[in-house]
């Protein structure tokens, strides 16, 4: 079982933003910005590139659903996508709130945030999810 199974079946604690039938979403522990997101299939698959058609074009449109969230709850210009999977192989989409290039460099110093700022953080993103 992945690290990401476990935060979906609720043995791991995180600060979640939605889910549905075959996706969920919470917030990076070792985010690159207030407001940053993975997006997980419950599917237990490593590579984001080996899921079926259908359920791809899925998780594409539930992380256009959270990105839509996050874009109202974070001051920002765009959300971010990106794919690396070098971690942790169970397949995910980091959505990330940029203003500018550099935000979305995956090798700058993670932001260390408070569990409260976590919490008031993943409530104000969640709120808007629709
Ligand atoms: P990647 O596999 O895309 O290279 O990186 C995995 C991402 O998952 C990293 O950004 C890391 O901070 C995040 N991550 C790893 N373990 C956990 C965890 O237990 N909880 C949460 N919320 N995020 C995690």
């Amino acid at each position: 079982m992945t690290i990401f199974s476990k935060i979906i079946a609720g043995e791991i604690p995180c600060y979640k933003i939605a889910e549905n039938a075959d996706f969920f979403a919470f917030l990076d522990i070792n985010p690159l910005a207030k407001g940053h997101v993975l997006v997980v299939p419950k599917q237990e698959i490593d590579y984001i590139f080996d899921l079926d058609n259908e359920t791809l074009r899925e998780m594409m449109i539930f992380s256009k659903q959270v990105a839509k969230a996050i874009k109202k709850a974070i001051p920002c210009k765009r959300i971010g996508v990106a794919v690396l999977g070098l971690e942790v192989p169970h397949a995910h989409i980091h959505l990330i709130p940029i203003t500018k290039e550099s935000d979305l460099l995956f090798n700058k110093k993670r932001q260390k945030l408070t569990s409260d700022e976590f919490k008031v953080i993943a409530t104000s993103i969640s709120v808007h999810f629709e």
